[in-house]
């Protein structure tokens, strides 16, 4: 293991245990929340708006640690830094940026302008 991989995996287990912090303590906030036990309607209001955002990034963070995860399994079995897609292997830049990255950056931009559906014409 290289001392780039080396870098790569602590960023990768840092951000694992952050998420899982992070998730576990929206899980402990649920627990505690009780739905309709605000006094003023306007409360109410704004305590389900929090709900929604925090559950919405609540589901980001569990995507987030699963493609932690999913990364951290190719690092284990020696395909980590491989795009998923072409095979070449992605820029350590990009790693640094984002450590989870499944894709080269051509792929990724690929990806992400193809439009849904069928890949082949624009
Ligand atoms: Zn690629």
């Amino acid at each position: 293991m290289t001392k780039n991989d080396q870098r790569l995996r602590k960023m990768l287990e840092t951000e694992r245990r952050e998420l899982l912090d992070a998730i576990s303590h929206y899980e402990v906030l649920a627990r505690q929340k009780k739905p309709g036990l605000g006094n003023h309607m306007a409360d109410d209001g704004t305590e389900a708006f929090d709900q929604a955002a925090s559950l919405a990034l609540h589901r980001n963070e569990q995507i987030l640690l699963s493609q932690v995860e999913a990364a951290l399994t190719r690092m284990d079995k020696g395909e980590y830094g491989a795009c998923e897609r072409c095979g070449n292997e992605i820029d350590f830049d990009r790693l640094v940026a984002v450590p989870y990255a499944e894709l080269c950056i051509r792929c990724q931009l690929y990806v992400e302008e193809a439009p849904r559906g069928n890949g082949t014409k624009r």
